[in-house]
């Protein structure tokens, strides 16, 4: 089986469909959640995203969209961001997000899909090998896929610890059992400091995981931020990546 892995789309058409497009034909496609938040297009997104065939999981975005969190806890350009997501999207689309689970474990795949951990699948941030560590017991498989950081990274057993490595494009890692934990980077809103959006491919035939980036039209999405009048602090850092 081939299976693609995208997570935090942030609202991002141009990015998911580039990265939808890259993918090519998979046996299925997982999302991590963050869907939706920051960027101009929330609606859209989860349509092709749902058309697409994508199971996923719930993000601290998705779950404010959904109306299920307060919106009071993110930053002023998040905050207003969320307001607008808020009132952008249809009442299908908020059932959507809002009814997503906070964890998957796809029958039989060895994977455990969440946000941010599957201790704390909403908010924690998995951006430490002691928060990886403290994480090893919360999840049943041998694998585990989280998203929130917007940072490539793996977190691999080797003898009894686990070592972190940050991940680039092409870079490939083997499923041997021992456990993992990783993050596929973002489609929407990278945040490494390579704009390009980032995915993870698996193929549970050759026992392989593989990150890729590709580079989208970063300028149409921030030129559909500016007319729907979204932060220009949200529109810059898609330049950068950051
Ligand atoms: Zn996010």
């Amino acid at each position: 089986m081939r299976i693609a892995v995208v997570s935090d789309i942030h609202s991002n058409l141009a990015a998911l469909e580039t990265v939808l497009g890259a993918i090519g034909s998979v046996d299925a496609i997982w999302h991590l959640g963050d869907v939706v938040g920051y960027g101009p297009q929330p609606q859209a997104v989860v349509e092709s995203l749902l058309a697409a065939g994508a199971v996923g999981v719930r993000g601290n975005h998705d779950d404010a969209a959904g109306g299920s969190s307060a919106i009071e806890v993110f930053n002023p350009d998040g905050y207003r961001a969320m307001q607008w997501t808020r009132a952008r999207i249809d009442e299908t689309t908020r059932l959507y997000l809002a009814g997503l689970p906070e964890r998957r474990v796809p029958e039989g795949s060895g994977f455990t899909l969440a946000h941010g951990s599957p201790a704390d699948p909403i908010w924690e941030y998995m951006d430490s090998t002691f928060v990886a560590e403290a994480n090893l017991s919360a999840f049943e498989t041998p694998y585990c896929l989280v998203g929130h950081t917007h940072v490539p990274r793996a977190f691999r057993e080797l003898r009894g610890r686990l070592r972190s490595s940050y991940v680039a494009d092409g870079a490939r890692l083997e499923l041997d059992g021992r456990r993992l934990i990783l993050n596929p980077g973002s489609v929407g809103q990278p945040r490494d400091g390579d704009p390009r959006s980032g995915y993870l491919l698996i193929d549970t035939d050759a026992a392989w995981v593989t990150w890729h980036r590709v580079g989208y039209d970063i300028a149409s999405t921030q030129a559909a931020m500016v007319a729907e009048g979204l932060p220009a602090t949200l529109v810059r850092r898609l330049s950068h990546g950051m």
